[in-house]
């Protein structure tokens, strides 16, 4: 088995709020993120990918029909919106780095013609990245 890995980035808007709990809260817990205008991040996310060299290509997964999954469900859905307004997942889920991870597993899995996804790894800032490994 090889692993193979393609880097996407988007730039989004979210604020975290958890409407379950008082503004007060809110702002208790998640500080200045929990501000409802928002403020952005320029995302970087890695997408892995599992399995055997094709002997013939020498290729694990074709790189364009991989590329193409990423923007497809990933970063044309994502980039330059306002996570929690725009994208459905974030109408319930806080637009966390950790929820991020989960939903571009959730929009790639089974995605990925002849290719098994591996891992999706999502950076909020450089020093700051959450990884889901599915499951
Ligand atoms: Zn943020």
């Amino acid at each position: 088995m090889i692993l193979l890995t393609r880097r996407a980035e988007f730039s989004a808007s979210h604020y975290y709020w958890n409407e379950a709990w008082s503004a007060e809260e809110n702002a208790r817990v998640f500080g200045k993120c929990a501000n409802r205008n928002g403020h952005g991040h320029n995302y970087t996310l890695e997408v892995t990918v599992a399995g055997d060299v094709d002997p013939v290509t020498g290729f694990v997964v074709d790189l364009k029909q991989l590329k193409d999954a990423i923007e497809r469900e990933v970063t044309s859905v994502f980039d330059h919106r306002h996570l929690n307004l725009e994208v459905p997942e974030f109408r319930t889920a806080i637009p966390t780095t950790e929820n991020i991870a989960v939903a571009v597993w959730r929009r790639l899995e089974g995605k990925i013609p002849g290719a098994k996804l591996h891992k999706v790894r999502v950076y909020e800032m450089p020093d700051l990245f959450a990884e889901y490994l599915g499951g």
